[in-house]
């Protein structure tokens, strides 16, 4: 059967000519089994960080180490093109645009470092290079393979907001946008190369959607153009059970909810962007995660709902590198506004709160944030309540640091009477201290807090209990 696809290609996926020679034979196949397939791309591996780094030399006036990157960039794109082996007319069709945005590269870096400072959307304007090149490279190779293909920029596709570094997508905008752009594409069998990663305001403002955004890109797209499958090819067979290098026997998962998939990818799972099944739940769209190494293996699917035979845990994450803050004192007791308070200022500092725990009793608040915003989170948190410090209504706020979030997820852990049992009985079996706890009564997870120390422990002795 004919489907429509949206088939998306990480950084490695099209990281050197090999790679991106791979990518497009699943491409061609895909098209010659009759779909119609819009590709999503990253930046080649390696190329957004050293654009951004870059852009961190330009505002320090480092300009040697800068156009260290700048020859680095080019010599990767231009070795690319050179051993995609593309005829003459077609290897200068590629060079040319890679050409004129490095040149923008030299000259935003050069405005950078005049200004001495870099906004988030200049950020952006320079972070978006990177796939704004590696499209004409897909595109080309598509096309030495006997495809229509066209790169496109997704600025005339992905309308945004202008929140610049982390852009949230207007989805009625986008699917007219894609609605009118590629919907004649693909009726005609031509595949369309898109950049992930970034969109554009409605003035067009270059923007992205983040770190490792073009997962959700193709995702976004996916929902816009009504896709059958949104499938993301990256360099794993699909999600796994654990960390392989933390765990052995670690699996790949056939099937997870989307529930399932955003608490994995939550709580560290690098596979996926955990903004990515959002727009494919919205649609009911099934998302695969396919390795482009290994065409064969089936990979993940992520649906709306798994079957009944289904394992009841899917796997076990770890973030690492945590502070446990706590705000403590029995003047907190049946006090109403602390909460809001003390996540009002945490809010303030730009800080995001990973995993939050309170005692019944409401002697004291926990919350869990990255190492490095733990002192600044605890100075702001000490400011803001200074009077109730004074007056001992609290205690004491301070945090625990190298400590690590462990997570247990599972669709069935809310509805199977003993999972916690087993999961508390596991570390507990293997001496392991819990700091806290928390589950959310509509969560499909159980995350503990421990000591940095027992961290692959703890992940490998939960990881057991897979099989159960
Ligand atoms: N190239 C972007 C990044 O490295 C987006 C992506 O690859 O998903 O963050
Ligand atoms: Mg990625």
């Amino acid at each position: 059967m004919s489907q429509r696809l949206v088939v998306k290609f990480g950084g490695t996926s099209v990281g050197s000519a090999t790679a991106i020679g791979q990518a497009a034979d699943i491409v061609c196949a895909l098209q010659s089994e009759g779909h119609r397939v819009a590709v999503v791309t990253s930046a080649m591996s390696g190329v957004t960080d050293a654009l951004l780094a870059g852009a961190v030399m330009a505002v320090s006036g480092r300009s040697d180490a800068l156009a260290g990157v700048s020859d680095t960039l080019r010599t990767k794109h231009e070795t690319a093109a050179e051993e995609l082996r593309l005829a003459d007319d077609e290897r200068a069709a590629v060079l040319e645009p890679i050409h004129a945005r490095l040149a923008e590269f030299q000259l935003l870096c050069d405005a950078l470092a005049v200004l001495g400072e870099a906004s988030p959307r200049a950020m952006d304007a320079i972070g978006a290079l990177g796939e704004r090149m590696s499209i004409h490279l897909l595109a080309a190779a598509l096309r030495a393979r006997g495809a229509e293909a066209v790169p496109i920029e997704a600025s005339s596709i992905v309308r945004t907001d202008s929140t610049f570094q982390s852009a949230v997508p207007v989805m009625d905008v986008t699917a007219r946008q894609a609605e009118s752009v590629l919907m004649p594409l693909l009726a005609r069998g031509i595949v369309p190369v898109i950049t992930g990663f970034i969109g554009a305001t409605s003035d067009g403002v270059i923007t992205t959607l983040g770190r490792g955004g073009s997962d959700y890109s193709g995702a976004i797209i996916g929902a816009a153009l009504h896709a059958d499958e949104v499938w993301i090819y990256t360099d794993v067979d699909g999600v796994m059970t654990a960390d392989p290098r933390v765990v052995q026997g670690v699996r790949t998962l056939d099937m997870l909810s989307y529930r399932e998939m955003s608490e994995l990818a939550y709580f560290g799972a690098k596979v996926l962007h955990p903004k990515t099944v959002l727009p494919a739940l919205e649609r009911g769209i099934p998302i695969r995660i396919r390795n482009t190494f290994n065409a064969s293996h089936p990979g993940t699917l992520v649906l709306g709902k798994v079957g009944d035979g289904d394992r009841l845990l899917k796997g076990v994450t770890a973030i690492r590198a945590q502070s446990l803050v706590t705000i403590e004192g029995r003047g907190m007791l049946g006090v109403p506004g602390i909460a809001a308070r003390a996540f009002g200022a945490v809010a303030r500092t730009g800080t995001s709160v990973s995993m939050i725990s309170q005692a019944s009793s409401e002697q004291s608040i926990c919350f869990l944030v990255s190492a490095d915003a733990a002192s600044t989170v605890v100075d702001a948190l000490k400011h803001d309540f200074r009077h109730e410090l004074e007056r001992h209504d609290i205690e004491s706020i301070w945090s625990l640091d190298h400590v690590v979030i462990i997570t247990v997820v599972g669709g069935a852990i809310q509805e199977t009477p003993g999972i916690a049992g087993r999961v508390f009985g596991a570390v507990g079996d293997a001496g392991i201290n819990v700091i806290a706890i928390a589950m959310g009564s509509s969560e499909c997870s159980i995350s503990l807090v421990v000591a940095a120390a027992d961290a692959d422990r703890s992940v490998r002795c939960l990881h057991d209990l897979i099989d159960i």
